[in-house]
Formats: structure tokens, sequence, C-alpha cells
């Protein structure tokens, strides 16, 4: 049995890592994002409280988040490990973890970080973009069109469009909380002896493959 963490910048694949590691290894993957929509179905306290916050858009404080995690790892028997993606995002959520795995005596293994470059990311998730005639994707660094302004598959003339929430203001925002309140979280681990690093640029499958060295 181990416990994982992934750790990363939005855009770094965790949630992809995640949850194909789940699937192949039997992890129980626990995303604070899959959390929040789930409590916020169930007629429970706490998921009016998260119901209530994401209505008004603000943002869940980390006793919510910690709550919700504490209800899945204590109801959540017979598993191979918890893999965490997207969650501790601050060093008060990070204790949390610490405390609650204890409680159960079960250990934190590994906290894998995916680092990236931060242009490259910005770069990656900024430039896609695709044909409104037939869907095929493009991205304006590593795959243009063979014709500027046709796509290669249906012969569409400017048919191309971007995708609204990959602006780079969005993104931005996304990076500078990641930077301000869930970096810090790379020392914490590190000092922690926790702490282990894959390269977050590869492909699915090289990621996929570097993380699976580590943990299995
Ligand atoms: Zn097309």
């Amino acid at each position: 049995m181990k416990n994982i963490i992934l750790l990363g910048p939005p855009g770094a694949g965790k949630g992809t890592q995640a949850r194909s590691l789940s699937d192949k290894y039997g992890f129980v993957q626990l995303s604070t994002g899959d959390m929040l929509r789930e409590a916020k179905k169930d007629k429970s306290k706490l998921g009016l409280k998260v119901s209530n916050i994401m209505a008004k858009g603000e943002l869940v404080t980390d006793e919510i988040v910690i709550d919700l995690i504490k209800k899945k790892i204590i109801n959540t028997t017979n598993n191979k490990g918890f893999i965490f993606d997207g969650f501790p995002r601050t060093l008060a959520q990070a204790d949390a973890l610490g405390n609650l795995l204890n409680k159960v005596n079960q250990v934190l293994d590994y906290v894998i970080e995916m680092y990236v470059d931060d242009d490259k990311l910005v770069q990656r998730i900024t430039g896609r973009f695709s044909c409104s005639s037939c869907g095929e994707l493009y991205h304006k660094i590593t795959k243009i069109p063979k014709k500027t302004g046709i796509c290669d598959v249906c012969g569409s003339i400017d048919k191309f469009k971007f995708r609204q929430d990959d602006n780079e203001d969005s993104l931005k925002t996304r990076l500078l909380a990641y930077y301000r309140d869930t970096s810090p979280l790379i020392g914490y681990y590190y000092a922690l002896k926790k702490l282990k690093k894959v390269n977050g640029l590869g492909s699915i499958n090289e990621i996929q493959d570097a993380i699976r060295n580590i943990i299995i």
C-alpha cells in the first residue's frame, strides 16, 4: 500500500496521470475538484456549505477541503493506497493530511513533483486551437497546419478557433496561486524526505513510466 501526492502547476497533467495510475494499480484517486463536485450533489451539511460557497464564486476554505478528505480517508477501506491530485494545495492542508494519515495508521510514501518550464507550460496551454468544421486539434508551435489558414483534414479555410479557457490571463492567475500557495510544499516535502521529481513535459507515457519507476 502506497500513498502518493502528485504536485505541479496547473496544466502539468496531474489529473491524467492520477486517473491512469488508479486504473492500472488500484489506487483511490482523491481530487479536490471531484470531491467538491460530489459534495455539492449530496444533501449533507458539508455538501450544502460547499454549494453555497461555490454559488457565490468564493474559494472553499482549507477547513472544508480537509473535512472532505477526512471523510474519504476514513470511509475508504481495502485499497492499494491513495493518490492525491490537486491536494494538498496549502501548507495548512499538508499538515492536516499528515495528521489524518497518522490517525488511521498510514504514512505518506511519495510526493512527486511534476516540474515544467513555465514558458513552455504557457506555450503548451495557450497555443492550442482547433478547426471549427471538423474539430481537428492544432498548436501554434508544435502542430501548425501545412498550409496557413487551411485545415489539413477537411480543407476548411479560416475556420480555426482558440479555446476560451486556455487564454493566457486565466492561466497566469492560476499559476500565481500555485506559486504563492502551493509551491512552498516542494521545500516542505523535501525536508520530510518525501520528494521525488519527474519531468512534466514529456509525453503522457514517458511521464507515467517515470512515475511508475518511483512508486512500484
Ligand atoms: Zn477541419
